[in-house]
């Protein structure tokens, strides 16, 4: 269904490899990504082609109802040299497992409170201009918004798993984010999927980034790296050619 599609977007190489997993929805209480472990309990069926090497096809049986896509922008310095970072865009897609459409978006541009002033650097990196911060709420706001979302999305009694490509989102940025304003790390994020792992385990290969995943799935990028807008690019893209 998804090589149907005439777009060729940053969320594909996530519904690829999403789709050929069965996952576990256990809760645990350390923040981190779901283990190799959890991935291992598959049914193989017949080997299947994927880039002109046989792979074993595993079967297709999801236990999360919906995968939310995550991709947070932060402030920053050349070198990494910024400490503490902070959050300034909150992206997130809604996409339903059974039919890998995506239902819906949260995005919110947030305004930094320790460094209010972007660097140059900043700005050049992720498209995200000073005056798109202006009267924007500061993270704590943001989150009761993206709460609001998930109960209007339904999402708080469903069966759900957050995915990122890599771990820094909700290993680090997410956690620091919430020490900084003081607010506790809420269970539903303490654990999530790293797709650069799930890539690894659909194609034998550890996925480095999130363009070598695309180049390897043969889709071309859509969008500009490192920003959120890239997500909800994906959203209006998606709806455009369904
Ligand atoms: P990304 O997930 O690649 O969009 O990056 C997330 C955040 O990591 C960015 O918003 C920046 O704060 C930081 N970051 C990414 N790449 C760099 C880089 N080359 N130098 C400094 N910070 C970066
Ligand atoms: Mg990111």
């Amino acid at each position: 269904m998804i090589g149907r599609r005439t777009v060729n977007l940053t969320v594909c190489p996530f519904a690829m490899c999403l789709g050929r997993f069965k996952m576990f929805s256990k809760q645990q209480p350390k923040l981190q990504s779901y283990s190799k472990r959890t991935y291992s309990r598959f049914k193989y069926i017949n080997p299947t082609l994927l880039n002109g090497r046989f792979i074993k096809e595993k079967k297709i049986i999801q236990n999360f109802d919906f995968f939310l896509i995550l991709d947070f922008e932060a402030t920053c310095e050349k070198n990494g040299t910024l400490n503490p970072q902070e959050i300034i865009e909150f992206p997130c897609l809604k996409m339903n497992s059974k039919t890998l459409e995506i239902e819906s978006h949260f995005h919110q541009y947030v305004m930094p409170e320790l460094n209010p002033v972007l660097t140059p650097f900043c700005v050049e990196l992720t498209g995200i201009l000073q005056e798109m911060l202006v009267g924007q709420p500061n993270f704590v706001t943001c989150m009761e918004l993206f709460e609001e979302w998930m109960a209007k999305e339904n999402l708080l009694h469903s069966k759900f798993a957050l995915v990122t490509c890599g771990d820094w989102d909700l290993k680090v940025m997410f956690p620091a984010q919430c020490k900084l304003s003081g607010i506790a790390v809420p269970s539903y994020m303490k654990q999530w999927i790293n797709i650069k792992k799930t890539y690894g385990e659909a194609t034998g290969r550890y996925g480095h980034s999130l363009m070598a995943m695309l180049k390897s799935f043969n889709l071309s990028h859509v969008g500009r790296l490192h920003s959120g807008i890239g997500l909800r690019l994906v959203h209006v893209c998606w709806n455009v050619n369904s």
